[in-house]
């Protein structure tokens, strides 16, 4: 595991130096703002033992928001792809709704609720940076929250940002890949 823990220390820095550019980035559209609900497909037919996980992560995401909802598909139509490893959760996000989800094992292994950490990684992909507060209830909270902890519905807060990001523009982040853990 020590490859695994030196792996992670690597992409939690990496997460420290972005988070504030994507709040800065994802915070000032509001060209779209009046639109209807944008449609995020995500294939999870790569997350192996994961798929009702991820299913269940992307449904509290839809239940907590209005201008944004997250639908299973396969192939092109999906900007979401949904992977599983061996390694620490992780997501690679090139802009709102469109990235990579890594449903990491080693998190699982430790005791980490999987459709907590899918839930997580979608916050992720809906432009949220982590939120390390130790708190049950936020799920940007990653692995600052206990193992026992299965609450995969966002904050009240989370699922603000959320709405304001769906309003933004979709390209707006899209200039950079993120990369964010668990
Ligand atoms: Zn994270």
């Amino acid at each position: 595991m020590t490859s695994g823990k030196t792996f992670r220390a690597l992409l939690t820095a990496l997460a420290l130096l972005f988070p504030l550019t994507a709040l800065s980035l994802v915070g000032g559209g509001t060209a779209d703002a009046a639109v209807a609900a944008r449609t995020v497909y995500y294939d999870a037919s790569g997350s192996q033992e994961f798929k009702a996980a991820v299913d269940e992560g992307a449904a509290a995401w839809n239940a907590a928001v209005h201008k944004v909802q997250l639908k299973p598909a396969t192939g092109g139509q999906a900007s979401v792809k949904i992977l599983a490893d061996d390694g620490w959760p992780r997501t690679y996000q090139n802009g709102f709704g469109r990235g990579t989800v890594y449903m990491g094992r080693e998190a699982v292994n430790e005791g980490f609720y999987p459709p907590r950490i899918a839930a997580h990684e979608l916050g992720h992909i809906l432009g949220l940076p982590d939120n390390r507060n130790g708190r049950c209830d936020y799920l940007m909270s990653g692995h600052s929250s206990p193992t026992s902890c299965k609450t995969t519905a966002p904050h009240s807060t989370e699922a603000a940002q959320v709405e304001r990001n769906a309003g933004g523009s979709l390209a707006v982040l899209a200039q950079r890949e993120l990369t964010f853990v668990f």
